[in-house]
């Protein structure tokens, strides 16, 4: 029976009886390349894609932020319960980890952000956030819904997983560094691999778009106060005006990319925050400053925060002002870049491919932006792809972090789907080439 017709057979059943167990060897790569088509299928059924749309709006309607996600931990530990699906709780306060199969190596991960952002929705819609203040703007509710699609599409398969997929619902991916967090509470030990997505309006729906190695920078936040002496502002003689010494600091600031950066090298410095003074006769005491900054190596970001640092101090004291810089650390941790394996792209690209066609798999150009999903990538093999949503007869879908950012509930299935083949297709193709060492089973399995 081909492995179609037998994915088929395993729906109609429910897969609720002990199914014969197969090795790679036993399917063939047309046999491989069908279940990214059948587990599609699957998704868009109105079961499938309706239950994902009602937990997608479900999530919207009630967003948390970063580190605060308990009603949505709960939420997701409801569902998991309901499918009969193991986890432990929590990781980093609020992520949960589920776990689908063997309970055995090789482990492969899937991941979802849960948090939401503190914006208040200009979208107006039956679903609009209950929370003024608060808004998934980023879409972290669609791929919480996405890795539960995954997750049921798992549990229908799990007597043909043939390793164990950890499902990945991790907090405040939003500046909060929870997967940094995760990571230290143990999250991937043991992980062989990480897959992971965002939601993009750049990208028609049914496509996806990622690339080999790096594909995001590496990010950081700078916060300086620049002090001088305030005073009335007809009388300047008698003040240190801090507000001329922070505006020389901007410009000097801009000397790190466009004078002391390889122009090849990709590098962001923004100041984008600017306070000082209140009334339009007095010179202020002090201004603060704040900002970001970008790069796609670490010795480039290394750099870029010692200058950083360095221009803000010594071009403030030009001007007779004292500066401290903070770089707030423990609140937003540094990103490091989001490299993608070399090997994943290209297993990738064949999984999409055989699901979507190879013409809706993109490369694209690497990103200036930043994600968490950095910190896996440091530890393990990983991959991070964008899935369009973009449909013209939909009308526009902004840009993330908009206010008036919509998904488009179409995606649901393709992110579940991707979610789910990657997950099994790996566990397929990876087999571990020896016996698993001794002890190599997850006692909390
Ligand atoms: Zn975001
Ligand atoms: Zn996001």
């Amino acid at each position: 029976m081909g492995f179609s017709k037998w994915i088929s057979l395993v729906f109609i059943l429910h897969a609720s009886l002990a199914l014969p167990v197969f090795s790679k060897s036993s399917l063939s790569p047309e046999d491989l390349a069908q279940i990214p088509v059948n587990f599609l299928d699957f998704a868009k059924r109105p079961e499938l894609s309706e239950w994902m749309v009602d937990i997608r709006r479900k999530i919207h309607e009630n967003p948390e932020l970063g580190f605060q996600e308990f009603e949505t931990s709960k939420f997701i530990r409801a569902e998991l319960d309901q499918m009969g699906i193991a986890y432990k709780y929590p990781f980093a306060e609020t992520g949960v980890l589920g776990y689908i199969g063997t309970g055995l190596p090789p482990f492969v991960a899937i991941r979802a952000d849960m948090d939401a952002l503190a914006i208040q929705e200009s979208v107006e819609w039956e679903y609009k956030s209950k929370v003024p203040g608060k808004m998934h703007a980023c879409g972290h509710d669609a791929h919480i819904s996405m890795v539960l699609g995954a997750a049921r599409i798992l549990q229908e398969h799990r007597y043909e997983l043939q390793g164990t997929v950890v499902l990945v619902f991790q907090p405040a991916e939003e500046g909060g560094g929870g997967a940094k967090k995760m990571l230290d509470d143990g999250a991937l030990e043991r992980v062989d691999a990480i897959f992971g997505l965002h939601v993009s309006s750049s990208f028609p729906i049914g496509a996806v778009a990622s690339r080999s190695g790096p594909l995001l920078a590496a990010s950081g936040f700078f916060e300086a106060v620049i002090s001088g002496k305030g005073g009335h502002a007809a009388i300047p003689q008698h003040t240190i005006d801090p507000i001329l010494a922070a505006s020389n600091v901007v410009v000097s600031l801009q000397h790190l990319v466009s004078r002391e950066a390889d122009p090849l090298d990709s590098q962001v410095v923004t100041v984008a925050k600017f306070e000082g003074g209140g009334a339009f006769n007095v010179i202020p005491d002090s201004v603060t400053i704040g900002g970001t900054f970008r790069a796609f190596s670490k010795e480039s970001f290394i750099q870029l925060k010692h200058r950083i640092e360095e221009v803000i101090t010594k071009q403030a004291s030009v001007q007779r002002c004292n500066a401290t810089v903070i770089f707030n650390e423990n609140e937003k941790p540094f990103f490091p870049v989001t490299v993608n394996d070399k090997d994943l792209h290209k297993y990738f690209r064949e999984v999409a491919g055989d699901m979507l066609g190879t013409q809706n798999v993109k490369e694209m150009q690497p990103l200036m932006g930043s994600e968490d999903f950095s910190f896996y990538t440091e530890v393990i093999p990983g991959y991070f792809f964008f899935i369009g949503m973009k449909n013209e007869t939909q009308g526009q879908f902004e840009q993330g972090h908009s206010p008036y950012f919509r998904v488009n509930e179409d995606v649901l299935p393709y992110g579940a789907a991707l979610h789910a083949s990657l997950a099994m297709r790996y566990l397929l193709e990876k087999q571990p080439k020896a016996n698993p060492p001794k002890g190599s089973f997850r006692d909390e399995l």
